[in-house]
């Protein structure tokens, strides 16, 4: 349970520790910026008993995460990226797209132009890829990193790229202005331990079979290390129904809305893993509150090396944007 203390009744917060020690419990304290909560197991009549002690301002029976909770910041995270790019807090949808992997110079400039002159302001694309195959395309690595380099000064896009391990945390950094960990290795603490001290924003992508406690927990990992700047990504959970990849949770966007201050963006492409279905699920999902999408474009997806099949053309990239600026418009966001 998480227990939120008045933080001008700072004289009586050991009360509240000592009433948990006398049940046998062995609280945690969390304090940041003038703020303190107390995060214990729980005991029967406890969270009764401690909603009477005047230190107390509120008390969430079965929460096990504090920094990452609306609880602890009422005020939506906001991160900024420079000269006027945003994500998050009720900032126009941040719209990342890219290829799923970087092929060549070519193929990533081309990509990079075309989805900036249809108004996305950041560049996805993978270095390091985390595929299911040992023996599919694995990602240029660290060759690729300086094309990224080259696509941002080219356009002007931030740069969201993949980390794949903690030794590659800071290579990444160098070139990225977010860096994304996949839903492979939203459960690598290690990993998310490091990601917290990379000095850039994470994007974290949901688990494929994750609750949204566990996401939440793995984000709670990156912020406990003194990163505020994470940004939470549905990309759709493992179903039984193979007609789709996975199955995107749109009730997700706002749940997590309600229960975290981070943005909250989707991902319809690894969500369906088909191109001829990712607009709709870009619009609902812009529909159902998202802070941004994250889109694969490939200048020809037939050819791609990895995703191609869920990959939108640049044309039907270009198209789906206008689609979403008059629904953005319409949201009034
Ligand atoms: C990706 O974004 O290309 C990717 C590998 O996604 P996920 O981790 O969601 O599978
Ligand atoms: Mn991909």
């Amino acid at each position: 349970m998480l227990v939120l203390l008045r933080p001008e009744a700072a004289p009586e917060h050991a009360m509240v520790v000592a009433l948990l020690t006398s049940h046998g419990l062995a609280p945690r304290t969390i304090a940041r910026d003038g703020r303190v909560a107390l995060l214990a197991d729980e005991a029967p009549g406890l969270v009764e008993a401690l909603g009477h002690l005047p230190a107390v301002a509120e008390v969430r029976a079965g929460a096990s995460w504090v920094l990452a909770s609306r609880a602890w910041q009422p005020v939506a995270t906001r991160i900024a990226l420079g000269e006027g790019v945003v994500i998050g807090a009720g900032s126009p949808p941040a719209i990342i797209a890219g290829p799923c992997a970087i092929e060549t110079e070519d193929q990533l400039l081309t990509v990079a132009r075309g989805v900036a002159a249809a108004g996305a302001r950041l560049l996805r694309a993978g270095a390091f890829k985390p595929r299911t195959s040992p023996y599919a395309f694995q990602g240029l690595g660290a060759a690729a990193l300086p094309l990224l380099a080259m696509a941002r000064e080219a356009t002007g896009l931030r740069i969201v790229t993949e980390a794949l391990d903690e030794a590659g945390v800071d290579q990444v950094a160098e070139v990225a202005d977010v860096i994304q960990i996949g839903s492979r290795n939203m459960g690598n603490y290690p990993l998310l331990r490091r990601a917290g001290r990379a000095g850039r924003p994470i994007l974290l992508k949901r688990g494929m079979a994750a609750t949204i406690e566990e996401l939440l927990l793995a984000a709670e990992y990156v912020l406990a290390e003194g990163n505020p700047n994470v940004i939470l990504c549905e990309r759709g959970i493992r179903g039984f129904d193979r007609a789709t990849r996975n199955v995107l949770d749109l009730a997700a966007v706002p749940l997590l809305q309600q229960a975290t201050h981070l943005p909250v963006i989707v991902d319809p492409s690894h969500a369906t893993g088909r191109s001829e279905l990712v607009p709709a699920m870009a619009k609902a999902g812009l529909a159902a509150g998202a802070d941004g999408l994250l889109i694969e474009v490939h200048p020809d997806p037939d050819r791609a090396l990895s995703d191609g099949a869920q990959s939108l053309s640049l044309e039907v990239f270009a198209h789906l944007m206008s689609e979403l600026t008059t629904l953005s418009t319409a949201l009034g966001r």
